[in-house]
């Protein structure tokens, strides 16, 4: 890591007013003082992406929200490179100028506004305090910060959920789903606003991504309030009423100390919105890994077994699975404690080893915040617990824990997951949460974090018809928004043609096998779940068995190819030095798209995996022609890989 500081930077002050600009020059925030009110706008090639919207908080130490004025600005140049398994990119350079505005209150205190501004992407935070301050702390009581987008902007966003609504009263937690396309003044479903990441399309003038990064211990989680065209959508606070009315709605910083990142992504067109490294540039690791964590894929019995599967016999029959398809994890989810017990879990742990594969076990992240009664519960909900649950873990050799059930953004629940990720590093075991909010650089911050649920996931597809017909629509719109900004456990790429045991019974799956291969790539986790079931191996063919077997689930670099949310996408993603371009079709009709791929040479052969009319995969050849363009298909609710 490498920082660059350069004084006076591209910066023009005038009274009240300052501007910062992309390296570039194209993107350029503008932030004005009047009146005592502080807001930004943003442009980006002149044209205004972002209206003024307002900057500031309120805190027990002092109201920032008003009676400002701009005491200063410092403008500087920052740069670093970073490596990182585990996400979209392996190796990334971010460059932005970085501006750092004094503001003051009529009470004659500051507080630092500081912009970081990269060709495609802006960040921004808060600062209470400077370095040399006698340490104390301050009460955020709440934010002004908010984001208004030009009239005429469409919406892909997800509603926050009623607090201790959803099963055993354990949300909100992520999982409303998204709409695509809607009127921004559109009142969200729960009157809560909405959840981050959020689309923004402003017509023919481009994409606004906006998210939230770098919120640890330190701070609320928070989320966008509904829309009003007067004051756009502010930064919203934890609701009172989640985790049973536990913990304050407001933040408790150190100070000196600062905000988490707030992010917007700006784009012409939907590239940048896919290969936005925001969340991860802007933070660092809070430790080093303690042991290294293997990447992966697993398999997982409980999405189409249900419960009566977390039973010694159906596990095995899981691991021998994974086993025989080379995946390194087979996740054991609720109640094994109740099924299978602490002694038989051990020697299941030792059976696996045996089939070269780990186990990974599910657990209740309570405590007394909700009813979910599925056990073990009370294991990682205090520090005595968690510490000798995972010393037996390790000495068990589980490779991981997947913590489900959390059910709020407060900052004492962000604290319980914070500190149950430290604690998971000292014994080896890498995390995965359920039933949650979204992780904010999560990825980056605790090395042994490998993603969450927080989305409408895979579950769902099993419970009702419903949601496996609009799964296609999910799949082609989270790598533009929920995937975009951090890494995802969808819940498996799902092989079996009926969502039953039996593979007869129930409702059957709407993709065909190929869009379910390639949604192994366009999901991005670094553990990913292959749902399939024993009986796949059998019933289905060669040519699919070992495309899964060699599915990778970490790459080097993305890049956007086409598509557009909801609808279809197709992504380039490299694995060492192999390019895997993967498609998603959620539309109606077939599509045959001409695809630019200046990644591969003219006349490179390829492994081109399309659907056949009876659903399973064919595996032909394809020369890349001119510039690297191809000519591919992709079925209705289907879609394609290259490799
Ligand atoms: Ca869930």
């Amino acid at each position: 890591m490498k920082i660059l500081s350069v004084l006076l930077f591209s910066l023009i002050i005038m009274v009240g007013t300052v501007e910062v600009s992309s390296p570039d020059e194209f993107l350029n925030v503008n932030i004005n003082v009047e009146n005592g009110i502080a807001t930004y706008s943003v442009k980006y090639d002149g044209q205004e992406m972002i209206l003024p919207s307002r900057l500031g908080l309120k805190s027990d130490i002092g109201d920032f929200c008003q009676g400002l004025t701009l005491v200063d600005s410092v403008a500087s140049e920052e740069t670093s490179s970073y490596n990182m398994t585990g996400t979209k990119k392996f190796h990334s350079e971010f460059r932005a100028n970085k501006l750092n505005l004094i503001l003051e209150n009529s009470e004659k205190k500051q507080i630092i506004v500081t912009f970081l501004v990269s060709n495609h992407d802006i960040a921004f935070r808060y600062t209470l305090g400077k370095e040399n301050d006698n340490p104390t702390k301050a009460k955020i009581i709440g934010e002004v910060s908010s984001f208004r987008l030009p009239d005429g902007t469409t919406t892909f966003i997800s509603p926050q959920a009623e607090p201790m609504s959803g099963w055993e009263n354990t949300k909100p937690s992520y999982e409303e789903g998204y709409s695509s396309d809607a009127k921004m003044g559109d009142k969200s479903q729960f009157g809560h606003g909405y959840v981050f990441p959020a689309l923004f399309h402003l017509g023919n003038h481009g994409w606004v991504l906006i998210g939230e990064t770098g919120v640890t211990s330190g701070y609320v989680a928070s989320h966008l309030s509904d829309f009003s065209s007067e004051k756009g959508s502010k930064i919203a606070f934890p609701m009172e009423g989640a985790n049973n009315g536990m913990g304050d709605t407001f933040a408790t910083i150190q100070v000196p100390g600062n905000t988490p990142w707030r992010t917007i992504t700006i784009g012409k067109d939907l590239k940048p919105i896919v290969e936005t490294t925001i969340p991860y540039d802007v933070v660092e690791p809070l430790y080093e890994p303690a042991f290294e964590y293997k990447p992966g894929r697993y398999t997982w019995s409980w999405l189409i077994w249900q419960d009566n599967s977390i039973n010694y016999n159906d596990q095995v029959e899981f691991i021998d699975l994974a086993g025989r398809m080379g995946y390194e994890y087979c996740l054991v989810d609720a109640a094994w404690d109740a099924n299978i017990g602490y002694d038989k879990m051990e020697e299941l742990s030792k059976y696996a080893q045996t089939k070269g594969v780990r186990l990974m076990l599910w657990y209740n992240s309570n405590g007394n915040s909700n009813n979910a009664p599925q056990s073990p519960k009370n294991r990682l909900n205090t520090k005595e617990a968690r510490e000798k649950e995972m010393k037996w873990m390790q000495s068990a050799g589980i490779a991981g824990i997947k913590v489900d059930f959390f059910g709020g953004d407060k900052q004492v629940t962000i604290q319980l997951y914070h500190d149950i990720l430290i604690d998971a590093n000292k014994y080896g075991l890498q995390v995965i949460f359920h039933g949650c909010t979204l992780p904010r650089g999560w990825e980056k911050i605790y090395p042994n974090f490998v993603a969450s649920e927080a989305v409408l996931a895979s579950e769902n597809v099993y419970f009702n018809e419903g949601s496996a017909f609009r799964q296609p629509f999910d799949l082609t719109l989270h790598p533009f928004c929920r995937n975009s900004l951090a890494s995802m456990d969808w819940g498996g790429v799902i092989m079996n043609r009926f969502l039953s045991r039996d593979n007869k019974s129930r409702h059957s799956r709407k993709t065909t096998d190929v869009f379910e291969m390639a949604s192994g790539i366009i999901m991005q986790t670094s553990i990913q779940c292959v749902a399939m079931q024993p009986n796949n191996i059998n019933e289905l063919p060669e040519v699919e068995i070992d495309f899964l077997k060699g599915l990778p689930s970490t790459w080097e670099d993305t890049v956007f190819i086409d598509g557009y949310p909801g609808k279809y996408v197709v992504l380039a993603r490299r694995h060492e030095s192999k390019w895997y371009i993967a498609g998603l079709n959620a539309e109606k009709d077939s599509k045959e798209l001409i695809l630019k791929l200046p990644m591969l040479k003219k006349g490179t052969k390829l492994s081109y995996y399309t659907d056949k009319d009876d659903g399973y995969a064919i595996l032909t050849e394809l020369n890349v022609g001119e510039s690297g363009e191809v000519k591919v298909n992709m079925k209705p609710n289907g879609g394609f890989i290259l490799n």
